[in-house]
């Protein structure tokens, strides 16, 4: 596996990988790696012949008073646990890599993003898309790989390589739990012990409420009821948990189309975002 820090480094090698024909995947990712993100590195290995990630906590795209500082840095981990499943470039930029002195594009998408995580996150999903976009164009990839996990984000980036004519195809990964449903996350790390005991809960909810839909239940009634439900179990509060269309993310009253839930909650200090199909 190839170490790359620098833009220069990273271009060469891509420029070899195309000369020989080679179709390239990519995965992009903040690091501190778990199952989840291996599991988009298996799937990119699928569609492609080589497959290339990177590591980048990219500073824009967190908040005033977000965990940009304290957000888990692992990169010897990282670096082997990327190499143990078969990666071909592992892409570690520094941030004056990423934004040289005078930086000032950004790739602003006007539709969708002040919804769910956007309403809370004021600008997140614009540093997403400038981040993306300048990935996209480092490493020029046939195939770029997203988790639903972060559904809205995945949302955002076909709409980003649509409107861009960015030739890329993106794939979406299924959401990687741990054994008691708590969906994969960097952010688990964050939790109390006894927090961790409480989180699950989000995805018994989700389960619960996606159970009584299909079973014809309201979907109003219902929502209140998983809002009480997560309070009742402990969580300090709830952000959001929304019914949504799965393909334009419209607000929905009836589940008579594709659609999901949204929810994200915090405990304590640590935001977690969930999804789920109905
Ligand atoms: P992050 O490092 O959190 O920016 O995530 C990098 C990529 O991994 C994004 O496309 C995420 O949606 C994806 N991802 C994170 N957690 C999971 C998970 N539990 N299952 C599947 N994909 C995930």
């Amino acid at each position: 596996m190839q170490i790359i820090r620098t833009k220069k480094e990273l271009r060469d090698a891509i420029k070899i990988l195309r000369q020989n024909g080679k179709k390239i995947g990519f995965v992009p990712t903040m690091g501190a790696l778990h199952k989840g993100h291996l599991s988009l590195i298996e799937l990119a290995r699928k569609h492609a012949d080589k497959v290339v990630a990177s590591i980048f906590v990219n500073p824009l795209q967190f908040g005033k008073g977000e965990d940009f500082d304290r957000y888990p840095r692992t990169e010897k981990e990282d670096i082997l646990k990327l190499s143990q499943v078969d990666t071909d470039i592992v892409f570690l930029p520094e941030v004056k890599e990423i934004y040289p002195e005078g930086f000032c594009t950004e790739v602003r998408i006007t539709k969708n993003t002040e919804i769910l995580c956007g309403a809370f996150r004021n600008g997140h999903f614009d540093a997403v898309a400038t981040i993306i976009t300048k990935l996209l164009m480092m490493v020029l990839p046939d195939i770029a790989v997203f988790g639903e996990k972060d559904y809205q984000q995945l949302h955002i980036i076909r709409k980003l390589v649509l409107d861009l004519d960015i030739p890329v195809e993106i794939i979406g990964a299924p959401i990687m739990r741990e054994v008691d449903g708590l969906a994969m996350s960097s952010r688990n790390a964050y939790l109390s012990e006894t927090d961790r005991k409480i989180a699950p809960e989000i995805f018994q909810m989700l389960s619960m409420l996606r159970d009584r839909l299909r079973n014809g239940g309201k979907l109003g009634n219902l929502m209140d009821w998983g809002i009480n439900c997560l309070k009742n179990k402990g969580f300090t509060s709830v952000d959001y948990l929304e019914a949504r269309d799965s393909v334009t993310l419209e607000l929905i009253s009836d589940i008579n189309r594709p659609a999901r839930i949204f929810v994200a909650v915090w405990l304590g200090k640590t935001r977690l975002i969930d999804n789920i199909e109905i």
